[in-house]
């Protein structure tokens, strides 16, 4: 579901930390996109297992800048914010969990229960974590440690952490995919013979960080993230899968294939 207002500015050097300059600008000349700023979107995920409503990812309400669509494309399928059951949390960053606070500062989905990896949650909101590594200024790292501590405030009493790993739902399980954050999780979605995998902020632009494996700046620990990148794309490869990237490209659809020096990235087309 598409959850972006307009996107706050930041440039492609953040997403790509180890690309030379000039062969990043080529990439994004070349694909007709902007050398100046890099624009991702937020594709939260609506479930329905077993009569129950689940939203994969929260969005980043306005942690990021002006509010989503995401309670209005909610509305516009006839769901109302009371009406989810569960909402998973892969990592807690503030675009994940921003929409968790409703603009009153209570819980925005009254019913649902919240589910957020363990590791993050004591990191990041039990914790004092220390944010150095991000390559932005450090007034943004303190708005960013203080929006997520703001966001789950609300549904900190009940939240229920889990281990990656973990089975959620039948149908739902959660893969380890640690390395961006300390407790990150990627998600399998299953049904019958048919499979998604949403991988979460493993990648942030399939074009720099698929196409070419540049290391995103926000990863914590950057060698984990690479190898757990690697891991689960070979597995999307090797399966054929069907990816769900919440920051790619509307509708965040696609194929992973293996080439002889890499990966590339094969969006799949809107259905309508
Ligand atoms: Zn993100």
């Amino acid at each position: 579901m598409r959850n972006q207002p307009r996107p706050p500015r930041r440039t492609p050097g953040i997403y790509a930390g180890d690309a030379p300059e000039a062969e990043l600008e080529e990439v994004l000349r070349r694909a007709f996109l902007p050398t100046d700023f890099m624009t991702l979107n937020l594709n939260t995920l609506l479930l329905e297992i077993d009569g129950r409503r689940v939203l994969l990812e929260a969005g980043a309400g306005t942690t990021m800048g002006p509010n989503g669509r995401l309670f209005d494309n909610l509305r516009a399928t006839g769901v109302s914010p009371e009406d989810i059951d569960l909402v998973v949390i892969s990592h807690t960053h503030p675009d994940h969990v921003g929409n968790l606070r409703s603009t009153d500062g209570g819980r925005a989905f009254p019913r649902a229960t919240t589910m957020a990896p363990s590791a993050d949650w004591a990191f990041f909101v039990e914790g004092e974590p220390d944010l150095s590594y991000m390559p932005v200024p450090e007034e943004f790292r303190r708005r960013f440690a203080a929006n997520i501590k703001q966001s789950v405030e609300p549904v900190a009493q009940g939240i229920e952490l889990y281990e990656a790993g973990a089975e959620i739902l039948p149908g739902l399980t959660t893969i380890a995919a640690s390395g961006h954050t300390p407790g990150m999780a990627t998600f399998l979605v299953h049904s019958g013979g048919d499979q998604l995998l949403l991988t979460a902020d493993l990648a942030y632009h399939p074009l720099v960080n698929i196409d070419r494996l540049w290391r995103p700046g926000p990863d914590r620990d950057q060698e984990a993230a690479a190898t757990t990148r690697q891991r689960i794309f070979d597995q999307a490869a090797a399966d054929r899968m069907l990816v769900l990237g919440f920051h790619y490209p509307f509708p965040g659809l696609g194929r992973i294939l293996r080439t002889d020096t890499g990966y590339s990235w094969v969006p799949a087309g809107w259905q309508f």
